[in-house]
């Protein structure tokens, strides 16, 4: 039977090799906990035993919570604990719990808006074909007025817009959780909790939005199942990833971070990107000043032909025709009247006619998972699967370490 989770369906997208690792190869980690992560699960820790005790007629204050959460850091501390953020250190991210457990319990004491159903309570969603989604809901809540209401913390520092919340796909789960093992729930409020800044981002799903997504999620599962390649995808968050030392998009840069500038230098993978760089910038130096040659020949043979009324002009084993038409020219994409002039097209009916499909953008919006699942459907069957190799040059976020060890003072290269 398949089992999903949603971290385990939202870690394929986020990095098909990072799913591979963890729930394929099953790779041990063995790099300390983020503390970030080790953060949200003690303040998680902390309002779950909240909420214990409110469920056995109990309310804490702001002082019992806070030494309960002081308690479970202790208990929970690992000998290493992994801070990506240079800045901040664990005494810091631990007054971070603690101001966000404060503002939590000052606007909620004496948590009284409702019955607790459970707390990290597990759901199954069995969707047929052996499929089974599964989770933990941090706290599910019946209020006076009848609704369900699924309450989840985060401690994350990224506070959403309301459309993003609307748009999130936990929340779906979540719903689509509660309706399966409460069908007679007639609400559902999905309620998250950004703790660090005491907001609260309420909303609900359509019943067609999760039937949506229901399809949407039988249809990924379906995709990794048949997936025979996992590719790195990287991204900001590979600096959380467990198995940053195992990647091999990361592997080289974090061995050669290990090594003395004298040895860096003469690295061979180092060696070869440097003389890759310094050809395509050569190519690329040189091209701009053939083009720039040839206007100019260009604009001498014009001259030419004008003067002597010519249109053809002879060189030794080529000729040059020389012809001069009037053509209209419209505003390119960047330029400030470009919407206008697509308004104007589309007001004439004439977009279907003089616009063009842009392969590019469709191949990246399905390799990105970017498209509804009915067009996904409609149009991957004209498309054909090829192999595709390419060295692909781009510029080190992280070059300024290893510019300074540069001997030769020679300026970092623009991306060749
Ligand atoms: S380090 Fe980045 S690219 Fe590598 S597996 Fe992890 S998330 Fe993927």
């Amino acid at each position: 039977m398949a089992r999903y989770s949603y971290s385990k369906l939202s870690a394929y997208r986020t990095c098909p090799l990072q799913y591979r690792f963890k729930y394929i190869d099953k790779l041990p980690i063995e790099v300390a906990p983020s503390i970030e992560a080790f953060l949200g699960s003690r303040v998680h820790d902390a309002l779950e035993w909240l909420y214990r005790q409110v469920a056995a007629t109990r309310v804490p204050t702001i002082t019992d919570v806070l030494a309960a959460y002081e308690s479970f850091w202790d208990a929970e501390r690992t000998s290493d604990l992994r801070i990506v953020d240079r800045d901040l250190d664990e005494a810091a991210y631990r007054a971070t719990g603690r101001r966000c457990l404060e503002l939590y319990v000052a606007r909620h004491a004496p948590f009284a808006d409702g019955i607790v159903l459970g707390l990290e309570r597990g759901f199954q969603i069995p969707l047929g074909d052996g499929l089974v989604l599964q989770g933990f809901i941090d706290r599910l809540m019946k209020t006076k007025d009848g609704s369900y209401e699924v309450h989840d913390y985060k401690t994350s520092q990224r506070l959403p817009t309301p459309e993003q919340a609307r748009a999130d796909e936990q929340g779906g789960w979540y719903a689509l959780a509660v309706r399966h093992n409460f069908p007679a729930a007639r609400d559902v409020r999905l309620v998250w909790h950004y703790l660090r800044y005491d907001e609260e981002l309420v909303t609900t799903r359509t019943t067609n939005e999760l039937e949506a997504l229901e399809a949407d999620i039988v249809r990924r599962v379906r995709e990794i199942e048949s997936a025979n390649e996992f590719p790195a995808r990287e991204s900001r968050l590979c600096d959380w990833c467990d198995y940053l030392s195992v990647c091999p998009a990361k592997g080289h840069r974090l061995a050669v971070l290990a090594l003395p500038p004298n040895e860096y230098q003469g690295e061979p993978g180092v060696a070869l990107v440097n003389r890759l760089a310094e050809l395509r910038l050569a190519l690329r130096a040189f091209t701009a000043e053939t083009e720039s040659e040839i206007a100019r020949v260009e604009q001498a043979l014009l001259a030419y032909a004008r003067e002597h009324g010519y249109s053809v002009i002879v060189g030794d084993a080529y000729e040059a025709a020389i012809s001069e038409t009037e053509v209209m020219s419209f505003p390119k994409k960047e330029e400030p009247s470009r919407p206008e002039l697509e308004a104007r097209v589309r007001e004439h009916g004439l977009w279907d006619e003089v616009s063009d499909l842009s392969l590019a953008k469709l191949e990246k919006a399905l390799q990105r998972d970017e498209l509804p699942p009915a067009a996904r459907a409609a149009l991957e069957p004209f498309g054909t699967a090829r192999a595709r190799v390419s060295v692909r040059l781009r510029k080190r976020r992280d070059s300024a370490d290893r510019s300074a060890m540069d001997t030769d003072g020679r300026p970092s290269p623009t991306e060749p």
